[in-house]
């Protein structure tokens, strides 16, 4: 990266965290009640580590095997960043998963429940877990309906699985603030005190509507490279 890249970069990041800032304070809520996730997918380990070195700790990645090939190093060299899973996750990656990652935003079956508790007892390591839902009930998309919420907690209780909040992704195309007012009614009706919703379109509506923690990517690397 260039110089000039990296003060771009570090640029953008500064603005979205005014403008978290600014939401928060809008809405009445401190500026530190809500945590940014850095949606570092399809990035160089080279600029996540120019964020890091601002003082970032928080970064999502959406596959298994992508955030292996960036993250092994980067944790050994600052041990104090969490990495979030933000995309959806197969049972048979629960063991990779749960070795790296220290949150998983994408719980949205017991199958799944269940593979990442037999994880967690053999690797003796405790993650902290979001659930999914499909707030718009998209017949292609991840998540678990709001009507199996309930039964996903308790199978996550039963099974060891610390659940602090729900997470969601809107349909893309629409006003997003009922998705995000309905997963908060959700939320506060089973007492879970995390919402993770808001992307770079709508990370401020996200926050005024509750938000405690946002994914930004956009924003803050500008486009993303194209897949190769
Ligand atoms: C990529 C991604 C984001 C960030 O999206 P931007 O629009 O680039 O800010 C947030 N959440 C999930 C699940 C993502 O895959």
């Amino acid at each position: 990266m260039q110089d000039s890249e990296i003060s771009a970069l570090q640029e953008r990041y500064k603005r979205v965290i005014e403008n978290i800032d600014r939401a928060a304070r809008h809405s009445g809520r401190a500026p530190g009640s809500v945590q940014l996730v850095v949606a570092s997918k399809t990035q160089s380990a080279k600029a996540i580590e120019e964020l890091i070195k601002l003082g970032h700790r928080v970064f999502g990645e959406n596959r298994v095997q992508e955030a292996y090939e960036k993250w092994p190093s980067l944790k050994a060299q600052y041990p104090d960043v969490r990495l979030h899973l933000i995309g959806p996750l197969q049972t048979n990656k629960a063991r990779e998963a749960v070795a790296l990652f220290d949150v998983i935003e994408t719980i949205d079956r017991e199958k799944l429940v269940v593979a990442l508790a037999k994880e967690q007892a053999r690797q003796q390591r405790k993650l902290s877990y979001f659930i999914e839902v499909n707030v718009g009930a998209e017949e292609q998309k991840a998540g678990a309906s709001a009507a199996e919420v309930p039964e996903l907690l308790r199978v996550c209780g039963q099974d060891g699985l610390a659940v602090q909040g729900l997470m969601c992704i809107p349909p893309a195309g629409e006003q997003a603030s009922p998705y995000f007012a309905l997963l908060a009614k959700i939320a506060r009706t089973h007492g879970l005190p995390d919402l993770s919703m808001g992307m770079t379109a709508d990370y401020p509506l996200a926050i005024e509507l509750g938000a405690t923690y946002v994914r930004v990517g956009t924003a803050i690397f500008g486009g993303r490279p194209a897949k190769g």
